[in-house]
């Protein structure tokens, strides 16, 4: 068979669905935002309302409204008390926004490895790289996958650290018992970046647990001015992070679809799933049990190197794209990538750290990842990444490296 990168005809000729989806509820939101005649959240109604909702959705008593996911982390931190001199736990696979917080705010980024199933950060990992200057540890729950909030809480409680959740996959997810984001007792940080869950193209929050944290991370991301203050007083050294009223307008829209959306990804994400059983050397990331509610920001799988040891993972990615799906490599593990070694620096060079986190080696080389708009269609639609799968590993010899 012919496969789309070779010349042939490509198993999709109709797009997946669309992302970002909008209707007239944003038209008409970017409207009332306009026509308040106030474009910030100081003067006007938008950002108040979104962070109430936003809050309420995730079981969290408050949330804070940043510029983005990244600037989310760095406020966190700041807010938290992380700067120099401060070790902060990151997992290995992740986006590089996650170390790179820890880096802008002064302090080192200790990358522990992630469980080879779940992808989420692994306990013994963490607690081996512990040492006394660890301050706070930030679990991703990846794709949307809850990370093992009981055990990392544990070290946490044990070794008086911070946790911070990154939750920038993790919009409406649950963990065990049903658990929101804003229900464990942390920080955590969303993105709404253009590919994520909700978007308004960028844009970032922050949930609290209590008042005090609340109000020291809208310091920090207002000046380090305090809400209200007519006297010029800058308390802490903070930055801009404020977002706009017209951002805020438009993620209260895409909040209000979010629901029906996971509900969609979940039903399509469990028909792939079951699939993908009678397809041999190809691993999903696993869904455990107490990951309640998985909302999917990707839909990600390995090749098993056993059943498939010459197959260049890139090239895969191209053939998948070539048939019509919105495919990707998996990140590059964290130690791989040169912003990662720039100061301040764990100072340890990437093959000790590669030999300490053999999850996230085997996830970056061999993963690739499927963007959520391939689960919003139909079952059908859906079951096109298994189709696409098993058209272009039928014709495994064409995706052997490349020579150069
Ligand atoms: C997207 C992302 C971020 C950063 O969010 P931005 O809004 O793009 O700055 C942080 N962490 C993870 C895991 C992400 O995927």
């Amino acid at each position: 068979m012919q496969i789309a990168l070779n010349g042939g005809a490509p198993l999709r000729r109709q797009e997946f669905p669309a992302w970002p989806q909008y209707d007239s509820t944003e038209e008409d939101a970017l409207h009332r935002a306009l026509h308040q005649g106030q474009w910030w959240r100081m003067s006007g109604r938008e950002v108040e309302a979104f962070e109430a909702e936003f809050a309420a959705h995730h079981d969290a008593p408050f949330a804070v409204a940043v510029t983005n996911g990244t600037h989310a982390l760095e406020v966190a931190l700041m807010a938290a008390g992380v700067g120099p001199g401060a070790e902060v736990i990151v997992p290995g696979f992740t986006f590089i926004s996650t170390s790179m917080a820890v880096q802008r705010v002064g302090a080192v980024p200790v990358v522990a490895d992630v469980d080879l199933e779940t992808y989420c950060l692994d306990p013994a990992s963490v607690e081996a790289v512990i040492t006394p200057r660890t301050r706070a540890i930030i679990p991703v729950h990846m794709s949307g996958h809850f990370a093992d909030m009981d055990a990392l809480q544990a070290l946490c409680d044990r070794h008086d650290l911070i946790l911070i959740q990154d939750a920038a996959h993790a919009h409406g997810a649950a963990g065990r018992g049903g658990r929101k984001v804003g229900a464990w007792g942390s920080m955590a940080c969303f993105s709404f970046q253009n590919f994520k869950l909700m978007t308004a193209g960028e844009g970032g929050m922050i949930l609290c647990p209590d008042q005090e944290t609340r109000d020291r991370v809208f310091l920090y991301a207002n000046c380090g001015r305090p809400a209200g203050d007519r006297a010029y007083q800058h308390v802490v050294l903070g930055s801009n992070y404020r977002i706009s009223e017209f951002q805020a307008a438009v993620l209260r829209c895409q909040l209000a679809r979010l629901d029906a959306q996971t509900d969609r990804r979940e039903a399509n994400a469990a028909v792939v799933m079951q699939a993908l059983e009678s397809v041999p050397g190809i691993i999903p990331q696993a869904h455990a049990a107490d990951a309640v509610r998985h909302p999917h920001y990707m839909f990600m799988v390995r090749l098993d190197r056993t059943r498939y040891p010459d197959i260049d993972r890139n090239r895969l990615v191209d053939a998948l794209v070539a048939e019509g799906l919105p495919a990707f490599r998996a990140y590059q593990a964290l130690y791989r990538i040169p912003a990662f070694h720039l100061a301040p620096t764990c100072g340890i060079n990437v093959e000790t750290l590669a030999r300490q986190c053999p999850a996230t080696e085997a996830i970056a080389a061999d993963a690739v990842w499927f963007h959520h708009r391939a689960l919003l269609g139909t079952p059908g639609d859906a079951l096109d990444i298994v189709r696409a799968l098993e058209k272009v590993l039928a014709a495994e010899e064409l995706l052997a490296p490349v020579a150069a």
